[in-house]
């Protein structure tokens, strides 16, 4: 029984319209037709506005349904982040069709199935990328997007899908729980699984992202999303940007720290998105960049480490604000801001270094018969996986979404994750957390990153195995960082096997590939 049946209810006298991207597109086109978007690409750097983009989504919208694309029918891109991915972010929910975003980096074969499984129609690809994507069968048109000089046999021009639209086309009324994008997860384990999310868990994620204390976009901010649109939909940050009115910079291809830093500098970024592995590649850059437009960064996808966030504030007195999400969860879930009383003391920083509370209308829980792992629900949430039962056990029969990240609460409901669920080492009976050894051995001077495994040990069950990354000119040995940990950890957790390696092996997305590191170890290869 919905609650304004229940006897005795008095009704709300509110309008109900329903949540649309839509609404996020009209606000944008209305209020900030004049605010500048930035793109880079391949072959240059192009610029545009609200205004425009909104005005050729509309002309993109109109082809597409002359082209047959109708309601709920998946349409998919292959691209960087650039101006034309964002009208196509913004046209293809509001005509009532489902964008769905490829990861441009999935091997072959996974994006095979994912096209398959989806049952993509259309595809949008860069011309830069004409060479790397495959032909997928059951693709009825590809359509080119113009970032630089390549042709592909047989797709629509991009440019001229638009010239033939309508600009004045009205984008028509929808249900808000109608799917409006689908994204899968990047499949550490197992096969991709699709997350569906409803314009209504858009608009409401979009709503939590600008919060003031979550990432709060703002209209006077430039924002660069170096996390790929590919990617949980950059973290929803082209919505959060065109609700706000905010400046979008487009990084496109160019994602090298040295362009990353030219980037920011040159269109004064005032909040930059991005994986750990980004900021420490530009920590690294010599000269120093100067970040001095940059108001916060915002860092998550994997842990950020305390002495990462320390190093930003004492080198470029830029603050990195820490977040936590998945596919499941729209992505964002949890942001760390250091509440009053704090100050900027150690404890400020140990509480930064966590992935902080839940944003509004998450709730989450911590259940101690697994381990610890940490369970969320919301709107926001995803509820199930598209045409996937393999991973039900995900859900639990009351409701929660299962994230397989164990965590521990710290202070006043601050969310300290301590490892995923298969990643925890036990020794002796007891659980090691693969991420706070790491996060103590990257706090070491001479260690650029560092990856906990865990190794199969007769007498333990099982002991970790550090891999390591020495920064350029450091002579750190097995020794010298056993003694370092000496200091930090207790004796048991001191890892009998250190392998210096070059670089840690990173997924599609940037995180530490553990699964290779295994599989390396296995063969003898560290
Ligand atoms: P995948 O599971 O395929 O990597 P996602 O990209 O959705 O897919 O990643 C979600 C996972 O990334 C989380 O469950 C968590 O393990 C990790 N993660 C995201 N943000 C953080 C963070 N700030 N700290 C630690 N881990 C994080």
């Amino acid at each position: 029984m919905s609650a304004d049946n229940e006897a005795g209810a008095m009704p709300g006298l509110m309008m109900r319209t329903p949540l649309l991207i839509r609404q996020i597109a009209e606000r944008a086109e209305g209020l900030f037709a004049g605010r500048e978007l930035v793109g880079v690409t391949a072959v240059g750097v192009e610029r545009s506005t609200y205004g425009r983009v909104v005005e050729r989504a509309r002309a993109l919208a109109s082809a597409l349904s002359e082209l047959g694309i109708g309601r709920g029918d998946r349409v998919a891109t292959f691209g960087w982040n650039s101006i034309r991915h964002l009208e196509l972010y913004l046209a293809v929910p509001s005509m009532g069709a489902v964008l769905h975003t490829l990861n441009i980096r999935l091997f072959e074969d996974d994006l095979r199935y994912i096209v398959g499984h989806a049952e993509d129609r259309m595809i949008f690809l860069d011309a830069s990328l004409a060479q790397v994507m495959p032909r997928f069968e059951g693709v009825e048109h590809e359509v080119l997007m113009p970032d630089a000089e390549a042709t592909r046999e047989g797709a629509l021009d991009y440019e001229e899908l638009i010239s033939r639209g309508d600009r004045g086309f009205e984008f028509p009324e929808l249900d808000e729980d109608s799917a409006a994008a689908i994204c899968f997860t990047s499949g550490t384990t197992g096969r991709p699984k699709g997350v569906v999310y409803s314009h209504r868990s858009a608009v409401l994620h979009t709503l939590l992202v600008n919060q003031a204390d979550t990432l709060g976009l703002r209209e006077h901010d430039a924002v660069l999303p170096v996390v790929p649109m590919f990617h949980v939909n950059a973290w929803g940050i082209p919505y959060a940007a065109a609700m706000a009115g905010s400046k979008l910079v487009l990084p496109g291809p160019k994602l090298d720290p040295a362009s990353l830093a030219q980037l920011i500098e040159r269109e004064r970024v005032t909040i930059a998105a991005g994986v750990p592995t980004i900021w420490q590649g530009i920590a690294q850059l010599q000269p120093a960049p100067s970040l001095r437009s940059v108001e916060r960064i915002i860092c998550g996808g994997s842990a950020a480490p305390e002495s990462m966030i320390r190093l930003y504030d004492e080198q470029f007195g830029v603050p990195i604000v820490h977040a936590w999400g998945m596919t499941e969860t729209s992505p964002l879930a949890s942001v760390s801001r250091v509440p009053p009383g704090f100050g900027d003391g150690d404890e400020a920083y140990a509480l930064r270094a966590t992935q902080g509370r839940v944003v509004p209308l998450i709730d989450f829980r911590v259940d101690a018969d697994s381990g610890g792992e940490l369970e969320v629900r919301g709107p926001t949430v995803a509820r199930s996986y598209f045409r996937d039962d393999s991973e039900a056990g995900k859900f639990t029969s009351d409701g929660w979404l299962r994230t397989g990240d164990v965590a521990e609460i710290a202070g006043d409901a601050f969310i300290k994750l301590v490892d995923r669920t298969k990643d925890l080492v036990k020794s002796g009976g007891e659980w090691i957390s693969s991420v706070q050894l790491e996060n103590e051995i990257m706090a070491h001077p001479d260690v650029l990153e560092a990856a906990v495994i865990a190794v199969a040990d007769e007498r333990w069950g099982e002991r970790p195995c550090a891999c390591v990354v020495r920064r350029e000119g450091a002579t750190l040995d097995d020794e010298g960082l056993r003694a370092f940990l000496a200091d930090h950890v207790a004796r048991w957790w001191i890892p009998e096997q250190i392998h210096f390696i070059v670089e840690v092996p990173k997924t599609s997305v940037g995180k530490f590939d553990k699964k290779v590191l295994r599989a390396q170890l296995a063969e003898g290869k560290l």
